[in-house]
């Protein structure tokens, strides 16, 4: 094999993507013509295909396949057959392989994106490819395939929380509007006015609500909480975050009761962890009658990686169905919209708190008995397991067995 067949045969691939296939099999159409037949190189299939091209096709993302004139596969990725687009030495999907049997007749490069089925079950959802086809030589046919579902997925979803979000929006400030008329309406009543105004003000910490736990789910999704993560005491989170809850449950006669083992410790970053645990308090308080009693308890538990601070938050109130359980940490799912709306729930809390016990290394889990009450527990990677900095040290008591540091 020639230099400079090999540098043309991985022109060609790249240019596939570009457009400019074309010309280059040009050229591999006049090493083609050298060569011997196919049926007399079939046990070496890299002998058939140009110089270089097998490499190209190994590092290549897509799922790549090449036919030979009788539509034959002469080579195929592995991501081909994961995808199921060989089968027997075949090519299996029919609108591909008329396709190139199109480009294979008149050279032209052909794209088209498909719904294929899941193999097996034929349930489920389907696989979205893109397939571009270009002659590979005078004889061969590439087939470059791209999966496209999990970007589909990605936009559905970004699709699918836009259309929340103005939904959301939209309830407030449709009612800011409608009561702001009302008042106007009323203004020679003072009474009236009185009982509009408190309920816009109940309408405008709604919208400060949304906006804000919007604010902390895109800082959660955005920032690595590992970036500043330091030691955080679970004795502190506690405390805050009963105390952001203090004013509710004194008005519903709830008990708030910290407990457990004393001076534990996270590694993460500080804000994620107390808005977390904070929403988990706030909805244990919020979805519980009055005169009942809220638990946080947090303890040290073995891990497969390692030592991890569990944080459990207990009530004895409503519960969780079992059909919702799988779906409350999505965004915006409510059990019961009313009452979420009620209580001034945003429908955001526990997808933050998910989302943050993730990007910690750690879980979020529920157990819950419908009329008995709910136990949320947050697992954390211990910090003094993790890792430690100079300040930290200094802060950890001289019990404290010395923290492993990561390189
Ligand atoms: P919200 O702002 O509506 O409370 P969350 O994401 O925090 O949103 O919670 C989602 C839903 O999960 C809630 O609307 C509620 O139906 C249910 N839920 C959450 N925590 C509890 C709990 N401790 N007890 C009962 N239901 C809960």
């Amino acid at each position: 094999m020639d230099v400079n067949a090999a540098v043309a045969a991985v022109a060609a691939i790249a240019g596939l993507c570009t457009g400019v296939i074309a010309m280059l099999a040009f050229r591999w159409s006049e090493r083609d013509q050298a060569r011997p037949t196919r049926s007399s190189m079939r046990p070496d299939i890299n002998a058939v295909l140009p110089p270089g091209v097998d490499t190209v096709l190994s590092v290549l993302r897509s799922s790549a396949v090449v036919l030979d004139e009788a539509d034959a596969v002469v080579k195929a990725s592995s991501a081909a057959y994961a995808l199921g687009l060989v089968r027997g030495g075949k090519l299996a999907v029919e609108p591909m392989l008329h396709m190139a049997r199109d480009t294979r007749r008149d050279g032209e490069i052909r794209q088209v994106e498909l719904d294929l089925p899941r193999r097996g079950t034929g349930r489920g959802e389907a696989l979205a490819v893109s397939a571009r086809v270009a002659p590979l030589g005078s004889r061969l046919v590439l087939l470059l395939v791209e999966d496209l579902t999990e970007a589909r997925r990605i936009e559905a979803v970004r699709r699918d929380f836009v259309a929340n979000v103005s939904h959301e929006l939209k309830t407030p400030v449709g009612a800011l509007s409608l009561l702001s008329e009302a008042v106007m309406d009323a203004s020679d009543d003072p009474e009236a006015v009185m009982r509009f105004a408190g309920r816009m003000q109940i309408e405008a910490t709604r919208l400060t609500n949304l906006v804000q736990e919007l604010i902390d789910l895109s800082r959660v999704q955005n920032d690595d909480p590992l970036e500043d993560a330091e030691p955080v005491r679970v004795d502190t989170l506690v405390a805050e975050a009963i105390d952001r809850c203090r004013h509710t449950a004194q008005s519903k006669h709830i008990t708030m009761a910290a407990g457990g083992t004393a001076d534990l410790r996270v590694w993460g970053n500080r804000s994620q962890l107390a808005a977390a645990l904070g929403n988990l308090v706030e909805n244990a308080v919020n979805y519980s009658p009055a005169r009942t009693r809220v638990g946080i308890a947090g303890r040290r538990v073995s891990g497969p990686g390692g030592d991890l601070i569990e944080i459990a938050v207990t009530d004895q109130g409503i519960g969780i169905p079992e059909k919702d359980r799988e779906r409350i940490f999505e965004r915006f799912y409510r059990v019961d919209p009313a009452r979420s709306r009620a209580t001034g729930g945003t429908g955001l809390g526990l997808a933050i708190v998910k989302h943050v016990a993730a990007s910690h290394g750690g879980e979020v889990t529920v157990w819950s008995s419908e009329g008995q009450g709910s136990t949320f527990t947050l697992r954390l990677p211990e910090a003094a397991a993790t890792r430690t900095t100079a300040a930290d040290s200094e802060s950890v008591p001289a019990t404290t067995p010395a923290p492993e540091v990561l390189p």
